[in-house]
């Protein structure tokens, strides 16, 4: 379902954006400042100090796509979009049959991938387990940006050694041998990231292809110090109506707005 298949109802217009990224904050920032829409945020509750939004938000899992279905059903909600994560699948597969149960329209916002430069050493890989094989039999030194649900792909591989950065602790620490670790938020500023390579001596970095300015730093210090990057492709998405900046979801709700104004309903 798109815009224009479905304007809003009249009425104060409930928009629910499904978050936990620097995207979603913006956008809920850039609606607040619009007016004239009420909008909620959902965040999962992954991390344990989220940071302030601009919009009420409201934490934790809705019980997958019927969960989902009935709380936009119940808050009444007349549009949806899902801001979350590239990797973050479950919960975008859900958005997108929960929105159709519910005949919500639904517009993602996905930031685009990151494509290989000149200079630029990637191993692809379909996932984290397969990344970590790909690091090799010999002992390595890498630097592992992953969460905390994804983390534990690396005991798997117990001779190299790990620098391991995420936003919260990493708790019980990995059984491996030779392990450490950073708590940090992005963004991150390439000349640190390149500087936190060179300290460190890192030989491989093993990061998600999340796409975004924030975290691509080390992937460009990575090119200028010749390291490689075994790089994780995004998962599959579901097919619905998607744009790539917050901008363009700002369109998308001034189309619906007018689709929904007096004149346009004929009252
Ligand atoms: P996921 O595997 O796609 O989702 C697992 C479950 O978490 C969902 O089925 C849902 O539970 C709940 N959930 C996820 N996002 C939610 C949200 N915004 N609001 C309410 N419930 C949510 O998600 P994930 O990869 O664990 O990511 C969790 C959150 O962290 C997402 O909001 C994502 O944007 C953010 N994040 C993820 C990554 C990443 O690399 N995966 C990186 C940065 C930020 P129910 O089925 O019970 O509704």
């Amino acid at each position: 379902m798109n815009a224009s298949e479905n304007g809003w109802k009249a009425g104060a217009p409930r928009l629910l954006i499904l978050g936990g990224t620097l995207e979603a904050r913006e956008l809920a920032a850039a609606l607040a400042a619009r007016g004239g829409v009420a909008v909620s945020l959902s965040l999962a509750g992954r991390t344990r100090n989220p940071l302030a939004q601009a919009a009420p938000t409201r934490t934790g899992g809705f019980g997958g796509v019927e969960g989902l279905a009935a709380h936009l059903r119940a808050a009444r909600i007349d549009a949806l979009v899902d801001a979350t994560h590239p990797f973050a699948a479950m919960i975008s597969r859900n958005a997108a049959d929960a929105a159709c149960r519910a005949g919500v329209p639904l517009l993602a916002l996905v930031r685009p991938a990151w494509q290989p430069q000149a200079g630029d050493l990637w191993t692809p890989a379909a996932d984290i387990p397969e990344a970590v094989a790909k690091l090799g039999p010999a002992p390595r030194r890498v630097l592992a940006a992953l969460g905390r649900n994804e983390v534990r792909a690396l005991e798997a591989a117990p001779q190299h050694h790990y620098l391991v950065r995420s936003i919260d602790p990493v708790d019980p620490p990995l059984d491996v041998p030779d392990a450490r670790y950073i708590e940090a938020r992005g963004p991150f500023a390439e000349e640190d990231e390149r500087a936190l390579l060179d300290v460190h001596r890192i030989d491989a970095v093993l990061s998600k292809n999340s796409g975004g300015a924030a975290t691509h730093g080390k992937i460009a210090a990575a090119r200028a110090l010749g390291i490689e990057v075994v790089m994780v492709s995004r998962p599959p998405r579901p097919e619905v109506e998607t744009v790539e900046s917050v901008a363009q979801v700002l369109d998308w709700v001034e189309r619906l707005a007018h689709q929904s104004s007096p004149a346009r309903r004929g009252v």
